[in-house]
């Protein structure tokens, strides 16, 4: 059977606010076979990559991220918002459309040369994608491909990250 994902995605007019239309994924996530559809497509994507870590930011990435790194059969390793992680970290901050925010990870979360897939449930800016790549990058991971469920393609974001090879499974 074909699954039509876009079936799958609530599109739910000025949240968070007045003119931005939210792509809400709860749909995709409450069917098990449509859910499990989404991930495996990045998991073929993923799979001749050489991948030894996921690693995503919080936290709708965890949701994409983790059943990709259990059926890649490797290590997940999370971004994450101030005051999360309790031991030793790195940082990146990065522009919001008003103001900034930085994301987190363990110094020991990535092993130099560890190839990396970076994903998200969606891609907007770019700026959180490029934060965690940035964060990888910093610990001495090699970002071996990006993978997300979805692409706000009119925002751009893929200009941030354009050295870096990319999946997308819907875009709008
Ligand atoms: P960016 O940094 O502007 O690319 O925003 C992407 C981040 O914001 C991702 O981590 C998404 O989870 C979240 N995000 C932004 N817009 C949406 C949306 O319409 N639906 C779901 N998540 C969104």
């Amino acid at each position: 059977m074909t699954i039509n994902f876009k079936d799958y995605v609530a599109d739910v007019p000025n949240f968070p606010t007045e003119g931005v239309t939210f792509r809400d994924i709860s749909p995709l996530m409450a069917d098990g076979e449509a859910y499990h559809a989404a991930t495996m497509e990045i998991v073929k994507y993923a799979k001749d990559l050489g991948v030894d870590m996921v690693c995503c930011p919080e936290a709708r990435g965890f949701l994409v991220g983790c059943p990709v790194a259990d059926e890649l059969g490797v290590g997940f390793a999370p971004a994450r918002k101030a005051g999360k992680l309790p031991r030793e970290t790195v940082s990146v901050s990065y522009d919001l459309e008003y103001g900034q925010d930085t994301l987190y990870m363990h110094k020991d979360a990535i092993k130099p040369g560890q190839k990396v897939l970076v994903a998200d449930d969606l891609m907007a800016t770019g700026g959180t994608v490029r934060a965690t790549i940035d964060l990888v990058e910093k610990l001495g991971g090699i970002v071996v491909g990006t993978a997300f469920l979805i692409e706000l393609k009119e925002l751009n974001g893929r200009d941030k990250i354009k050295d870096y090879d990319m999946f997308t499974l819907m875009d709008y």
